[in-house]
């Protein structure tokens, strides 16, 4: 095994646990074996996974594919693969791709919307209807300052390719034909109608590639988002109100007549309630015809885009469902359910083993994340028993954090009520009034955050929406961070509470309120029946449980980033200290139960205040 002073490494020393986890990696690729790797904030693991695995990449022949759920985080891979080309003049090639949605020039095209914008970009392309597409054709793969552009990041070559007038998409993919490096997200292999058009387009085979899986321990919840799919009975009218603007013959009543008919015999109940739908609740015409009804609603939808101009297209989200529906098996519930006035039908994966499959195929796969723990568990859902594991404790000295409970409170269902949500608001604005600096709480989700942000008396500037992209959360976060007493509402489990860095030591306290946990509905029950059946009897922990919990440990992590940083984490939530959720919670974060956390927070608040008066003296005496 390699000694870590001969990896490639962009610094100049690695910090011990660094150094053991490059090893550990090392390691692992040498005995063709996957590993499982939890690594805190502060290792300094996207440095040390990608050094480990690209000086084992160029010394045999293997390529390596970076993969994150969300494309914020590719920064952080560009910035080291930058470093490490620059400090040992290395001529590799790397490249940045992001969704092909993302990456789109054409004008026409690239403010639609899902699936009507890849089947209008593929019969543009089908058809020689998009001309950056046509001009990309040619680009040699050696096109040097295409390949430079494509190094500094996905906007780069977007910039570079928009102004040379070519597709960034199709340019991406020819520079990852001759890339050791490609950092791409979750989608491109997780998706299993995808993955096998993306890895052709990018030239490499998964049996010659080291694959990198950051945070990856989202991968079956993302997985199986997928692969599950709903179509409401207002999708129905509104993809028959676009048949009608087009003066098509196709008439979509009896889908609307199938949902209505399986509401009304399956759901006694009136109002809000849900049932199974078996197999033979499907009409057979629907299972057979497929083919034909989903091409011709395609053609409609199409005809439609053109005509009216329109973004999206409700004729596409039926034909997907509809394929969906007559191919669903084993692994998936389909549940029928009132809403309002309304019915849905929900194909919902229980577990992705499609696209979990194509991961074995791979030279070897690094899973990492700060929170992949219970470790066994990551490695027996994604079915790598004999996988190599390594976790490594926190390097933040551990007197910077304290971790109380609000033992008063829960969001428990059973206990939400208007009266306990007053509750919760009077002690987030004791909280809030007794110290100074910025402060983030985290819900287990909207509705319990819009109904605690009712009673708050407190003004709350920054409140995270349900449907917000991901400019408008960068913003967000750049002014909340610019104040200095802000006060940050978000839900756990969201793109405010995991991957996203509060650098410099910007939130000084963090409360978690409850515990978010899913929804306890049909889709769950089948979900733990089936993880039950196949990994004996733990589909609640695997299913329920411990994700909830991780959730809440991702959020409390937010406000540690580095060595200096100082944070109270507040949990509101009694069911904390109940030891089916704390021996979950402990392998992230030691929490003091008792009933004065508010002087001690702001004694906590006020040591932290002295040492940074401290700091700044000695910074100033230094200078
Ligand atoms: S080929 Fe490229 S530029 Fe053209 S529509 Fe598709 S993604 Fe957009």
């Amino acid at each position: 095994m390699q000694a870590p002073e001969n990896f490639i490494f962009r610094f100049e020393k690695a910090r011990k646990n660094q150094a053991i986890m490059m090893r550990e990696i090392y390691g692992a690729l040498s005995m063709h074996k996957s590993i499982f790797i939890n690594a805190p904030t502060g290792i300094g693991k996207t440095d040390a996974a990608i050094s480990s695995c690209l000086s084992y990449a160029l010394e045999h022949g293997l390529s390596i594919l970076f993969l994150t759920p969300k494309n914020s985080q590719h920064k952080i891979a560009v910035e080291v693969l930058s470093g490490l080309r620059k400090k040992f003049n290395l001529d590799f090639r790397y490249v940045d791709i992001v969704g092909k949605r993302n990456m789109c020039v054409n004008p026409d095209v690239n403010l639609m919307e899902g699936e009507a914008f890849y089947k209008t970009c593929e019969h543009k392309m089908k058809n020689r209807g998009c001309q950056f597409y046509e001009r990309s054709k040619d680009v040699e793969t050696a096109d040097q300052s295409l390949a430079e552009s494509g190094m500094q990041g996905h906007n780069a070559l977007f910039r570079e390719s928009f102004e040379r007038g070519y597709c960034a998409y199709e340019i991406s993919a020819k520079i990852a034909r001759d890339a050791k490096f490609i950092i791409a997200d979750y989608a491109h292999m997780l998706n299993p109608s995808v993955m096998k058009a993306f890895m052709r387009k990018i030239g490499h085979a998964l049996r010659d590639s080291i694959v990198i899986w950051d945070e990856a321990h989202n991968i079956t919840s993302i997985a199986s988002s997928y692969l599950s799919m709903s179509l409401t009975t207002s999708t129905i009218k509104r993809a028959s109100a676009e048949l009608t603007a087009i003066g098509s013959g196709i008439d979509l009543g009896y889908l609307e007549y199938m949902l209505n008919s399986m509401a009304d015999s399956k759901i006694k109940k009136k109002g809000i309630g849900e049932a199974f739908v078996g197999h033979g609740d499907i009409p057979e015409t629907i299972k057979a015809g497929k083919e034909e009804i989903c091409g011709q609603l395609e053609n409609a939808a199409m005809q439609y885009i053109n005509n009216a101009q329109a973004r999206r297209s409700s004729l596409m989200h039926v034909s997907r469902f509809i394929r969906l529906l007559s191919s669903y098996g084993d692994s998936d519930a389909v549940i029928i359910s009132r809403y309002g006035k309304g019915v849905k039908l929900s194909v919902s994966c229980l577990y992705p083993s499609e696209a979990i499959a194509p991961m074995k195929e791979a030279y070897a796969n690094v899973f990492m994340s700060g929170t992949l723990l219970p470790i066994g568990m990551h490695k027996e859902m994604l079915g790598f028993p004999d996988a190599i594991t390594a976790t490594y404790p926190a390097p933040f000295p551990k007197e910077n954090r304290i971790c109380l409970l609000d033992k008063d409170v829960s969001t428990k269902y059973s206990q939400r009520t208007l009266d306990h949500y007053k509750l919760i608001a009077q002690r987030i604005s004791a909280v809030r009034n007794s110290v100074r600096g910025n402060v983030a709480v985290f819900f287990p989700g909207f509705e319990v955050m819009n109904a605690v942000r009712r009673y708050l008396k407190n003004p709350v500037r920054f409140v995270q929406r349900v449907e917000m992209r991901s400019y408008q959360v960068e913003q967000m976060i750049s002014e909340f961070k610019g104040g200095e007493d802000n006060l940050l509402f978000a839900v756990m489990g969201g793109s405010l509470s995991e991957g996203i860095d509060y650098a410099n030591n910007v939130i000084k306290g963090i409360i978690i309120v409850g515990i978010p946990l899913e929804h306890p509905n049909l889709e769950l029950r089948a979900r733990i029946e089936y993880l039950n059946k196949k990994f004996g009897m733990k589909g609640n922990e695997y299913a329920y449980l411990i994700p909830g919990v991780v959730k809440a440990a991702q959020a409390a992590g937010r406000a540690i980033r580095s060595e200096k940083d100082r944070a109270f984490i507040l949990f509101m939530d009694r069911r904390y200290s109940w030891s089916i959720y704390k021996s979950i919670i402990s392998d992230f974060m030691q929490i003091e139960e008792g009933d004065d956390y508010l002087p001690r927070i702001v004694r906590f608040m006020d040591d932290s205040a002295i040492l940074h008066a401290g700091e700044a003296g000695t910074r100033k005496e230094s200078a």
